[in-house]
């Protein structure tokens, strides 16, 4: 077994090794509970297969990742009455990750539920187009 994989808290979930409200889950992922909710029904949607994060996760899993995040977020929504919702991932420390094992937030969000947004930062002249050309495929 991968060293990452042994300790790993969601793949100890993924093995139902360790308990979780599960809401969803088929041969391939798994969407269960947040115990710290931004919004509660928070979700977290893993794929059992582990992976650090997004970077170490290859096609056709991938991409049937995604179909699935969705479900789970429009069974949350119809069944919470939600307004809409944020789905997100942490991809390593410098972006929040906490856990490293692939992992989608699904969180509930209200009218004036008061979370604040992330702060818009302005480009200087000519800034935004460097930006671009840096990121563009050579
Ligand atoms: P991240 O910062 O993206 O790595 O988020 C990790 C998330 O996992 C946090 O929102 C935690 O509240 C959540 N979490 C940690 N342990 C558990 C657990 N045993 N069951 C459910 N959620 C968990
Ligand atoms: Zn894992």
């Amino acid at each position: 077994m991968n060293p990452n994989e042994e300790n790993c808290i969601f793949c100890k979930i993924a093995k139902k090794e360790i308990p979780s409200e599960i809401i969803n889950e088929d041969e391939l992922f798994m969407t269960f509970v947040d115990i710290k909710p931004i919004n509660k029904g928070h979700l977290l949607v893993i794929p059992k297969k582990h992976s650090r994060n997004i970077s170490e996760m290859i096609d056709p899993e991938l991409s049937k990742y995604l179909a699935f995040v969705k479900e789970s977020a429009e069974q949350m929504k119809t069944s919470l009455g939600c307004d809409g919702y944020n789905i997100g991932m942490n991809n390593e420390p410098a972006a929040g990750q906490i856990i490293f094992h692939s992992h989608f937030h699904i969180i509930p969000r209200y009218k004036d539920d008061g979370l604040t947004s992330w702060p818009d930062k302005e480009y200087e002249e000519g800034e935004l187009k460097k930006y671009a050309e840096k990121i563009r495929k050579k």
